[in-house]
């Protein structure tokens, strides 16, 4: 039986399979206990649990989450690696696998066929190419899942929880933190990986927020507002608001910069302050005034 927490092991079963890691799917397999742990541990699993995995690779972690959950449905693009993980999981009868492209699948039907009608959990050692897609993904589906435990970059994970004014607040930051509750779980090196990638990386969990972390009369308009202001990051934020996209349709009409000065001063918001500067408060008190 492969130890798939050693790097030996595991790079002897791949070859044994025939399979080359690829790096344009983000192939970096974890081959460590601990952090196996930490995830496992992350995710509140019970005997109850009924988790979603996105990118099974060769196994490690999905077997992890079955020896801890009810049931695990694992999505994996990569077809090369469907005899090597039925192998690896044929003890596991509560680990069912889904050989295709998350990015393409009815999430609906996947959510049905993961989680019934109850919600649960999702996790992932996120393929790098796609984190913020899926994320995006995963925000859409809120109402879904009732926790998500990932392995995304350092640089991401320091997104999601960015304050505002900090150097790495963007308005991905914002969409994140209206959406969900983030968290860091720990740091992993690039060591614990085969093979190792270029990059450290963080273990995060989210819980979802619903409707959302604060109450907007128009959400839609709300983002569009935080993305006008995060578009030119080195104007104020009246002339940010002045320059949003026409597809924002935030149009200020003839007598533009009167207006937006009139829907500052409404919400109580200085114009000359830099938009990575405001909270999802202040955004919100900007977004209602606009609806006024
Ligand atoms: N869970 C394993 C682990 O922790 O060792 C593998 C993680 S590896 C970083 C990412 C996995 O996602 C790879 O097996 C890759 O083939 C798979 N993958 C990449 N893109 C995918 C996609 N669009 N849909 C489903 N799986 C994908």
């Amino acid at each position: 039986m492969t130890n798939l927490t050693s790097p030996k092991q595991t790079s002897e079963l791949l070859r044994s399979h025939g399979i080359r890691l690829q790096k344009r799917l983000g192939q970096n397999f974890l081959c460590d206990r601990n952090i196996l742990n930490r995830i496992v541990s992350a995710a509140h699993l019970t005997p109850q649990t009924r988790v979603l995995e996105v990118g099974a690779g060769a196994g490690a972690l999905t077997i992890a989450l079955a020896e801890a959950a009810s049931t695990v449905t694992s999505v994996e693009i990569d077809t090369l690696l469907e005899p090597l993980l039925r192998e690896v999981t044929a003890d596991y009868s509560n680990i069912q696998f889904v050989f295709q492209d998350f990015m393409r699948l009815d999430l609906d039907a996947l959510f049905d066929t993961a989680f019934g009608t109850e919600t649960g959990v999702f996790v992932a050692n996120i393929p790098y190419y796609i984190t913020t897609p899926i994320i995006e993904k995963l925000v859409a589906y809120k109402h879904r899942w009732s926790r998500a435990v990932l392995l995304v970059q350092q640089e991401v994970a320091q997104r999601l929880v960015a304050a505002p004014g900090s150097e790495h607040c963007g308005s991905f930051s914002l969409f994140a933190q209206y959406h969900t509750k983030v968290e860091i779980v720990c740091t992993v090196p690039p060591t614990v990986f085969l093979p190792p990638p270029d990059v450290t990386s963080t273990v995060i969990a989210l819980e979802p927020i619903l409707p959302g972390a604060i109450a907007v009369c128009n959400e839609k308009r709300f983002f569009y507002l935080i993305r006008a202001a995060f578009g030119q990051r080195r104007k104020t934020l009246l002339n940010a608001l002045l320059r949003a996209p026409a597809s924002f349709d935030l149009g200020f009409g003839m007598d533009s910069r009167r207006e937006a000065e009139a829907l500052l001063a409404k919400a109580g918001i200085d114009g000359n302050r830099r938009g990575e500067t405001l909270s999802l408060e202040e955004y919100g008190r900007l977004a209602d005034a606009y609806e006024e």
